[in-house]
């Protein structure tokens, strides 16, 4: 039973056809891990899905409702989808309280320690929260950013090349704790990555795209033993 479902979903810039007729299930829970090469349209498939760029045609239902028809499209805040992209993300003027809490309402009832709970939950020391984004390695401001999207209780997390910017020893720990984390939440989630180790660690089910094509979805152990095509093949070859 999916939960998130893309029909025949097509994004054109220009000439360029970002996303072509792509049809993708992702089950309620599941960790879903979107490989392809620089330009095939993985952050274009997240920023629709999220809300953020709009389809040409196609349709997305999230758990029954539905989030875009064609240009037609359901606002970004009221999706309930969390979304971290690569870097930069976080509000440089604002601590990292308020970023965390930039998505609660300031009414919101123990506000305050929510914000401290989600700090807890990425796993920062609580003498964090009155830095600035500034004051903070890489992967603590992805870690922040995490929070940040976390604190709406998203029913769909996206993570379009979180830990890229991250140093290899410190993309590993983050991405385990990041795993980790939304794993024992049992948050779905979305991550685009062209890491295929990392993609092949993180998920239960992993999908191929070139040129706004989706070659094909499945299994880890089923696109790298019963490639679809050479290409497929190809390029979980090169991986492992
Ligand atoms: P990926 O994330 O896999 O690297 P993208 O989704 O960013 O790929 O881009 C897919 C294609 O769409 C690329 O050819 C890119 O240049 C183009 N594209 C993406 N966003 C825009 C945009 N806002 N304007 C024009 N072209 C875009
Ligand atoms: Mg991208």
């Amino acid at each position: 039973m999916s939960f998130l479902r893309l029909q025949a979903v097509s994004r054109r810039f220009g000439q360029v056809a970002a996303l072509d007729a792509v049809d993708l299930a992702v089950p309620e829970g599941s960790r879903t891990a979107i490989l392809g090469p620089s330009g095939s349209g993985k952050s274009t498939l997240l920023r629709i899905v999220g809300g953020f760029e709009t389809p040409d045609s196609g349709r997305i239902t999230l758990g029954g409702d539905l989030l875009a028809e064609g240009p037609r499209t359901v606002p970004a805040h009221l999706r309930g989808i969390g979304l971290v992209a690569q870097e930069g993300a976080l509000f440089p003027h604002l601590s990292v309280a308020d970023n965390i809490g930039f998505g609660l309402p300031r009414a919101t009832p123990g506000r305050e320690a929510r914000i401290a709970v989600l700090l807890a939950m990425v796993e920062l020391d609580p003498s964090m929260l009155r830095r600035r984004p500034d004051q903070l390695s890489g992967g603590q401001q992805q870690r922040v950013a995490l929070a940040r999207a976390l604190a709406r209780k998203p029913r769909l997390m996206l993570l379009d090349e979180p830990f890229s910017a991250l140093d290899t020893g410190l993309r590993a720990s983050t991405r385990k704790a990041v795993a980790d984390l939304l794993a024992a939440e049992g948050i779905t989630t979305i991550l685009v990555t062209h890491d295929q180790a990392e993609a092949l660690s993180f998920a239960d089910q992993v999908v191929l795209l070139r040129e706004g094509r989706l070659l094909q979805a499945g299994k880890p152990r089923d696109l790298y033993l019963q490639p679809r095509d050479t290409t497929v093949a190809t390029f979980f070859g090169e991986a492992v």
